[in-house]
């Protein structure tokens, strides 16, 4: 028998902004399903250990925070469980993050779906769209148990991947103009490490300079994020570059088999040439390559490196970014880092969210329409809960009336308590 099932909203993809989406549009009325295809929720945070929220924050001092409603809901769920008493800055950039424990996230993010009453549904990934008169009817799904479909009023893709634009036939690019992608990288976890031992990432990078010269095979980057994380006071590292196009199975295969010989090459590194690491091993890589970009959707606004540098306003803002811009050029190669002026925020207009062509789809998260230069600052997970709480909101209006204003999407972030 044919499995179908029909909701006001649905949001494709449960990391940061397929949970700010999710929560966003039940909040406003909406029966909304989230849809992701792994075990959990937090897509990067919890299936690659990126075990930082970035973005919540301005970098100045004092820091602002810019990020509230949904992102808020998530920092509180994590202080019930003592996991969040406030941010705290980088060691070497002095940026301002949110450091996570991986299954306190996990279940914290649960908690926000439940309480918001989101119907969650994990283990199916989605397969096709069905387009008609410019609008998604209905999306396929896949389980183990086969195919199945759902209708719904309006979409959000918060797919990392711009998965349901490219379906639904909307309009994405890959990369910057000429196909470039931001350098994708493996975390490593690493335990047994000495309370004592000094972590600074400009330590790091002297053993792993070390590390080459004495000849161990598949080290690459020297200098990047090194951070100790809370609680267990395991050292996380972003050092494990490769090239690969996170759209296809034998390229991301290439570079998991690889990172992970990198990941021990590092290990090695570590334990011969860092104070205090005599004993380390390797808790935990990925699970997954870390991607940071593939395809973007073309919305009715480009955001552009100039409106991020600038901190440009928008009479539609729906979200504010307040990370630097941050750029993985290449594997192996130092990060490029641009402020912000005068470390302050910039506006994310709602037409960089609505997708060309595809009337009731949203982006939300690090799909969202950027130039290359805003990318690297937007595409952080505290704005990502941030666009994708906008992306919801947005669907719910459209699915209920029709249409989504800015202004009626503005009154009902600021009545969700969104920093805007
Ligand atoms: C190595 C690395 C380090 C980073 N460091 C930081 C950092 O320290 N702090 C920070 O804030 N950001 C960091 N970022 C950036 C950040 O992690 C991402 O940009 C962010 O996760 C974007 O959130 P998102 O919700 O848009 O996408 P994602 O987190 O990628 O979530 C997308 C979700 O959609 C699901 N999905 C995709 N396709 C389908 C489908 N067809 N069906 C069902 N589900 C689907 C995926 O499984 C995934 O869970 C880093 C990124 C990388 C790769």
């Amino acid at each position: 028998m044919e499995r179908k099932y029909s909701y006001d909203v649905v949001v494709v993809g449960g990391g940061a902004a397929g949970i700010g989406a999710a929560v966003g549009a039940a909040q406003t009325g909406a029966r909304t399903l989230l849809v992701e295809k792994n075990p959990y929720f937090g897509g990067a945070a919890t299936h690659s250990s990126v075990l930082t929220y970035c973005g919540f924050f301005t970098q100045g001092e004092p820091y602002e925070q810019i990020v509230g409603g949904v992102g808020q809901q998530v920092l509180n769920q994590l202080a019930k469980m003592g996991m969040y008493n406030g941010p705290r800055r980088t060691a070497r950039t002095r940026t301002v993050i949110v450091p996570l424990d991986p299954e306190v996230t996990k279940v914290a993010l649960d908690r926000c779906i439940m309480e918001s009453k989101v119907e969650p549904l994990l283990h199916a990934q989605v397969i096709a769209a069905e387009v008609q008169q410019g609008r998604i009817r209905a999306i396929q799904c896949i389980d183990h148990a086969g195919p199945f479909v759902i209708e719904a009023g309006a979409f959000v893709d918060a797919s990392g991947e711009a998965n349901l634009t490219s379906l639904a036939g909307g309009g994405v690019v890959f990369g910057d103009d000429q196909g470039h992608l931001q350098s994708a990288t493996l975390m490593i976890r690493i335990g047994g490490v000495l309370a004592e031992a000094d972590a600074h990432p400009l330590k790091v990078e002297e053993a792993v300079q070390k590390g080459k010269a004495a000849g161990i095979v598949g080290l690459t980057k020297e200098l990047g994020t090194v951070v100790r994380m809370p609680g267990c006071g395991d050292v996380l590292a972003i050092l494990c570059d490769e090239e690969v196009n996170g759209l296809e199975a034998a390229s991301l295969t290439r570079a998991e088999i690889s990172a992970r010989n990198q990941a021990w090459a590092y290990l090695e590194a570590f334990k011969r040439f860092l104070p205090g690491f005599e004993n380390a091993y390797l808790v935990q890589t990925g699970p997954q390559i870390g991607i940071r970009e593939t395809r973007h959707v073309v919305g009715e606004y480009c955001l552009k490196g100039e409106d991020v540098l600038e901190a440009r306003r928008f009479s539609d803002a729906i979200a504010r970014g307040g990370w630097p811009v941050e750029l993985h050029p290449e594997p192996g190669a130092p990060n490029v880092w641009h402020q912000i002026k005068d470390q302050s925020f910039y506006d994310i207009p709602l037409r960089s969210l609505k997708v060309n062509g595809v009337d009731n789809l949203w982006a939300a998260g690090r799909t969202i329409d950027c130039d290359p230069i805003a990318f690297a600052s937007a595409r952080v997970m505290g704005t990502a809960f941030a666009t994708g709480h906008a992306a919801g909101v947005a669907a719910a209006l459209t699915s209920s009336s029709g249409q989504a204003d800015a202004q009626a999407v503005r009154a009902e972030l600021l009545r969700q308590e969104a920093i805007i």
